[in-house]
């Protein structure tokens, strides 16, 4: 058992009189040590925990971040719709806010456009695969047993090395 010493004073630590505060909004709250200590990548000094509003906002900013990486792919997609750089945002920022991640989300977005205005969009199998969840071949099966035949992409004969053979 541990305890605190304050002015000579004895004070246990239970699970609730141990407090932290956000690190970014200030709230104070109990901590339970033992469930810290026990994940394994807590330390007394260095673990910060934020409030529940806090780490939600800052997963959502950390996926805001990640969709300005895409921004020439977000302007390629509004230009084959023949809409704005900004609706597809709102799309893709929509899926983000039910959980998903950016780049599924693009391809959502893609799918959503496409069926909206009938403008044909190619997945690639690994596209599909990240929708779907599993890896490339399963994805490919799956699409064969719904009847969708991929498409292989070929070159002319000499050009091959465009396709990295
Ligand atoms: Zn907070």
């Amino acid at each position: 058992m541990f305890y605190l010493k304050h002015k000579g004073k004895k004070l246990e630590i239970h699970d609730d009189n141990v407090f932290t505060r956000c690190p970014q909004c200030g709230k104070e709250r109990v901590v339970d040590l033992q469930e810290i200590l026990s994940s394994g990548d807590g330390d007394l000094y260095g673990t910060a925990i934020f409030c529940s509003g806090c780490l939600e906002k800052h997963k959502k900013e950390i996926k805001l971040q990640e969709l300005g990486l895409h921004t020439s792919e977000i302007e390629s997609i509004a230009r084959r719709h023949n809409t704005s750089s900004d609706e597809v945002k709102g799309i893709v920022t929509s899926g983000l806010e039910h959980g998903f991640d950016v780049k599924t989300c693009l391809i959502g977005a893609r799918l959503a456009l496409s069926l909206s205005d009938g403008v044909e969009e190619y997945f690639t199998a690994e596209e599909a695969a990240a929708v779907i969840g599993t890896d490339e071949q399963t994805a490919v099966q799956e699409m064969e047993k719904a009847d969708v035949s991929p498409a292989r992409i070929t070159t002319l004969p000499g050009f091959e090395w465009l396709l990295g053979k």
